[in-house]
């Protein structure tokens, strides 16, 4: 009936994804390496000021195009597809992932002139990426493949989940990093220097690892006692500097357990809006909107908690620096680096550089920056508007066109790439019995046409009028009751009307052994 393409056309997902993430990406890119070398020369913190907010956008551009895509992916897949959601979205989501790649590497290298990052390095950056974010990736690929209502495999697939931000918390993250080739043992001036901090600060450290990543920072993991310093932070920092960094870092693993238990429970109230759709089938909308509450303030809370344990972190490395002042200058340094503006458009989850400055007890040469300014973020909102409403418009224009054509070619293409409409079956059933005289077919594509659309009486009426015309008799007048019932007011439509009597004519030449002609049937008779 259909051709075999038909099951595989959305797998064009993937490739469509990449290519708009290179483009738009790479768009963005081309403003932000421009922004920035008219910025060049401006204090740090107003070139800062004005990068940081395209900056975040790419971030959140990404976002914004697996959630656009991720959709377009679920709604194609229908009852004609043999590439299912549980595959087709990961690979949505690699696919921007790998669009985006390109355009960040090549602004990266024009941010960081001084030290580019070379592309092995950059995978790397990638697949560090990947692994922090894996609670939220997996939570992504369980939203794939739970089903619509809550049962066992619910629960399991949520358990599974929490079980590995257990493992992750306590140890895995290294593990897997170091599979990677993203974490690899300390240089020898990272370990001596990362030693005599923990012994400074009295604070047991059991391993510190070197990430082999295209940007500076440094990172604790409290449960499994270990601490994490990105290459480029050793080119940055000179030792004491360096110490006192991972004395901050050292802080954290100094936390009580209820910090880290705070942590797991953030990361898997995210996790746990992959049960919306089950949650939403058992038990309504009320008690997914409740979820969806729930999670949002635990999120609103966490910046709260987390500035409190930064700023525990940050006094414990003043108190054990090596002169007054280390720390903040190796704080000054990093925000520099990484372009990150001294006073953010919100305080986030680790302050103003401003304030962690003066709370070390150093007074900055410079006024206090303003935040980036408002129109900055405002007009990159438009951008990204401007960047992703036409292009997600034109896909969205296309699919319609496409349902509502007479081709049978772009008929099976809307199948392919929207199987989720039961217009295009109806469609395609309607011009298959024109074109062909193939009931079967059309009974066959109705039917398909009716497990998108259980609701629609009227693909119901065409079918029971297909089956009349193929002598299925005993189903059709099951059929055509059951959707006459349900349709009650609404029959007095005419469309409706139009339906009962080809239907009853149908029924009188194929059931009943009449003429179509001779017997013309009222849309109020039933078989
Ligand atoms: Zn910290």
């Amino acid at each position: 009936m259909l051709p075999a393409w038909v099951g595989w056309i959305n797998l064009l997902y993937v490739p469509l994804a990449f290519v708009v993430s290179l483009v738009l990406q790479g768009t963005l890119a081309a403003i932000t390496a421009a922004v920035y070398a008219r910025a060049r020369d401006l204090h740090w913190t107003a070139r800062a000021r004005r990068v940081y907010p395209l900056l975040a956008l790419a971030r959140r551009l990404s976002t914004m195009l697996c959630v656009l895509f991720g959709i377009g992916a679920l709604l194609s897949v229908g009852p004609a597809s043999h590439v299912g959601r549980g595959v087709l979205i990961p690979a949505v989501v690699a696919a921007i992932l790998a669009g985006s790649f390109w355009p960040s590497w090549r602004l990266a290298r024009r941010l960081r002139a001084a030290s580019p990052p070379d592309a092995a390095t950059w995978l790397r950056t990638y697949a560090f990426g990947v692994l922090l974010r894996s609670p939220y990736y997996l939570a992504l690929g369980l939203a794939c493949v739970f089903p619509s209502k809550l049962d066992t495999s619910v629960v399991i697939g949520l358990v599974g989940a929490a079980a590995f931000v257990v493992f992750i918390s306590m140890g895995g993250f290294v593990r897997l990093g170091r599979c990677l080739g993203v974490l690899v043992a300390p240089p020898e001036r990272l370990a001596t220097v990362a030693a005599s901090a923990a012994a400074t600060a009295g604070v047991p450290l059991r391993a510190a690892w070197l990430a082999r990543v295209g940007f500076a920072n440094a990172l604790a993991l409290p449960l499994s006692r270990q601490i994490v310093v990105n290459a480029p932070a050793l080119a940055l920092f000179d030792d004491p500097e360096l110490a006192a960094v991972c004395t901050h870092e050292l802080g954290h693993l100094a936390e009580g357990s209820w910090a880290s238990l705070s942590r797991m429970a953030t990361v898997f109230a995210v996790i746990s809006l992959s049960a919306l759709p089950p949650l939403w089938g058992s038990f309504g909308a009320r008690a997914a909107l409740l979820l969806i509450v729930l999670v949002i303030m635990i999120l609103c809370a966490w910046p709260f908690v987390s500035r409190k344990l930064e700023h525990r972190s940050d006094e414990t490395a003043h108190r054990h620096q090596a002169l007054p002042g280390t720390y903040a200058r190796a704080l000054e340094k990093l925000y520099e680096h990484e372009l990150m503006p001294a006073e953010a458009p919100g305080r986030g989850s680790h302050g103003h550089l401003y304030d962690r400055l003066k709370a070390a007890g150093v007074v900055p040469d410079y006024p206090r920056p303003a935040p980036p300014p408002r129109w900055l973020q405002g007009g990159a909102f438009a951008l990204m508007y401007l960047l992703i409403g036409p292009t997600a418009a034109a896909i969205g224009v296309a699919v319609t066109l496409m349902s509502h054509s007479q081709s049978p070619m772009l008929l099976q293409l809307s199948i392919g790439l929207f199987g989720r409409s039961g217009a295009p079956f109806d469609a395609l059933a309607e011009l298959h019995l024109q074109d062909h005289g193939d009931v079967s077919g059309a009974i066959d594509l109705e039917r398909r046409a009716i497990a998108v659309s259980p609701a629609s009486n009227e693909y119901a009426m065409k079918l029971a009028y297909y089956l009349a015309l193929g002598g299925q008799c005993d189903e059709s007048r099951t059929v055509m009751t059951g959707a006459l019932s349900r349709a009650g007011e609404a029959r007095r439509k005419w469309r409706v009307s139009y339906l009962v009597e080809s239907y009853g004519r149908a029924w009188s030449a194929r059931c009943e052994g009449t003429a179509a002609s001779s017997a013309p049937v009222r849309s109020s008779r039933r078989p």
